[in-house]
């Protein structure tokens, strides 16, 4: 049974799983496949990329190599013609010439000099005549140089268009935010183009790296990851939306079960309602005469199915919800079915009733109980109202007026579980009861355990002393009697005696015991009792 609190606590989280789960499943799909995609586009993008930068190296080779088969190799003018000729055919290749050892150049067509020798080699693959390297020629590109060894002054030299690298490839989603850079294995680059977008902002990009089998070449694409994911941000959209709508759908649904269970859709609430709450009796003796001095009510929650719930199990909650008043209502109004009959045969039989904490803020129960006994057939006189000690009562003086109202209508007021929780004799001194209760835990030991014995002792001298009634609870062997008895305690309840009874059995007995002729009502609840409890009640003592 929980609070309500608790209630709107599960409502509230499973809404939130209801629509966070499907946008946590969507993402990770989602998110999955857009980066698996993007790391297809992207290798793609390299290899299109390495393609091209092989074509151009390919095509100055190419020039390079028929130029040294065909013997033109100097700087000479019909050499240089046809370095020109050359360099004015080709797609990728925009000056052709000679360089000397250190990478110098000695003459190149169409005209043009460098300002500083071409950085040689980058390295060589295969053919170690040829070499590829790259300079910024005083200006802010780069330029890459396919060479070719002639012998050791001299080498071929075709200079690559600083276009020829200049395109774009890949899906437009990726064109925005990439990085793509060709790189020669010493490591200096010969291309780099980022736009705006810097890889540095985001740490989980997708990048891919191609690598030519060919030339010492390397190039390495770069996309971002949130440009990767914008691919599927509306799909992303589409199920944000709907699982939000169905959380909402969710959090209304819980939250008009939770208003339902507030106002008498809970099991529990459900239950007062249906009044599966009965009272049970245990019968209380005196221990000299053996006579039947009453019965305590205890109550039991008899579900539905049949099964007896004993209080320990709901009272904390009975007594945290407030309901426990509409229990002990109920409870007193069912001992009146129940009882007014024997007890108006035999006045001399008392009927004990629990409360709590909870009957003590306001003048309620006073009316409560003159309304459902005044004329009922059980007289005041024949009520005791217990009263425990272990929970706090909030307002003493308050509680103190209720008892004396109380005993104003003649029933009595017992304080129970004397010595067990906070009041102490505060409680005895303050509460103006008539009879103490001392608890089971104390009689347990009575007979063996030395400061039991002394606590039970200095009770009952302290009770009689302020002619207080005493009664011992939980007694459940002879010794125990015989101690009690010694002790001048007269009045008992216990298993040896008699475990609490349903309405029949106590009636049975209280019948047998009094040779009272009261019957039983036909219809008294409890006639299958499960558990603890017993229909067949012990002789008493
Ligand atoms: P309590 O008022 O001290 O009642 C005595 C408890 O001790 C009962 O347990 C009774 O069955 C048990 N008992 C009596 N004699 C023996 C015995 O010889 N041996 C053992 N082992 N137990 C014995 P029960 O019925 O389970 O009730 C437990 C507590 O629940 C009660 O303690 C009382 O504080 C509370 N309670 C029971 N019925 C009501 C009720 O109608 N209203 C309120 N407010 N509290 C109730
Ligand atoms: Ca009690
Ligand atoms: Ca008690």
């Amino acid at each position: 049974m929980a609070s309500p609190i608790l209630r709107w606590a599960r409502v509230v989280v499973a809404s939130l799983f209801v629509a966070g789960a499907p946008i946590a499943v969507a993402d990770y799909v989602l998110g999955h496949h857009a980066l698996a995609e993007a790391r297809v586009e992207t290798r793609a993008m390299a290899e299109r990329y390495l393609e091209r930068s092989e074509e151009v190296i390919g095509e100055g080779l190419t020039i390079l190599r028929d130029l040294k088969n065909d013997g033109h190799v100097t700087c000479s003018f019909a050499d240089r013609q046809v370095f020109g000729a050359r360099a004015f055919t080709s797609t990728y290749i925009q000056q052709v010439g000679l360089a000397d050892a250190r990478g110098t150049l000695l003459c190149g067509e169409p005209m043009g000099s460098l300002h500083q020798p071409i950085r040689l080699p980058a390295s060589e693959r295969g053919d170690p005549s040829v070499m590829i390297g790259v300079l910024t020629d005083g200006k802010a590109d780069r330029q890459a140089f396919v060479l070719m060894k002639l012998d050791d002054d001299a080498r071929l030299v075709a200079r690559v268009n600083r276009s020829a690298l200049d395109f774009v490839t890949g899906p437009d989603y990726l064109s925005a935010a990439q990085q793509v850079a060709v790189y020669l294995d010493d490591g200096s680059t010969w291309m780099s183009r980022s736009g705006t977008w810097s890889p540095e902002k985001e740490p989980d990009n997708v990048a891919e790296t191609a690598v030519s089998s060919r030339y010492p070449l390397r190039v390495s694409v770069t996309v971002s990851s949130a440009a990767a994911h914008s691919t599927v941000a509306p799909l992303r959209a589409i199920i944000l939306i709907g699982s939000a709508f169905l959380g909402l759908m969710v959090f209304g649904w819980g939250a008009v079960l939770v208003m339902r269970g507030d106002s008498g859709g809970d099991v529990f609430t459900r239950a007062v309602a249906n009044q599966e709450f009965i009272p049970y009796y245990q019968p209380v003796f005196d221990i000299f005469t053996g006579e039947l001095k009453g019965c305590e009510v205890l109550v039991r929650w008899q579900r539905p199915d049949g099964s007896m719930v004993p209080p320990g199990q709901f009272l904390p909650y009975a007594e945290a919800t407030g309901l426990i008043r509409e229990i002990t209502t109920q409870l007193m109004l069912q001992t009146v079915d129940d009882c007014a009959e024997l007890y108006s045969r035999n006045r001399s039989l008392k009927l004990s009733i629990n409360l709590t904490a909870m009957h003590f803020v306001d003048l309620r129960i006073v009316d409560e109980i003159r309304s459902i006994y005044q004329d009922s057939g059980i007289v005041y006189e024949q009520l005791c109202f217990e009263v425990t000690e272990q929970h706090p009562l909030k307002d003493l003086t308050l509680s103190r007026t209720i008892i004396q109202r109380i005993q104003a209508l003649g029933a009595q007021v017992a304080l129970d579980d004397v010595g067990t929780g906070h009041g102490g004799l505060a409680y005895l001194q303050k509460l103006g009861v008539d009879i103490i209760k001392i608890d089971k835990m104390f009689i347990d030991n009575i007979s063996t355990d030395h400061s039991s014995q002394s606590i039970v002792e200095t009770l009952v001298e302290l009770g009689h002393q302020l002619g207080l009634g005493i009664i011992a609870e939980g007694v459940e062997r002879v010794e125990q009697v015989e101690h009690l008895k010694g002790i001048g305690v007269t009045t008992a309840q216990g298993y040896l005696f008699a475990k609490p009874l349903p309405a029949k059995a106590y009636l049975e007995l209280a019948a047998t015991m009094t040779g009272s002729l009261a019957a039983p009502p036909a219809d008294a609840p409890g006639d299958a009792p499960t558990g603890e409890d017993e229909t067949e009640p012990k002789a008493a003592a």
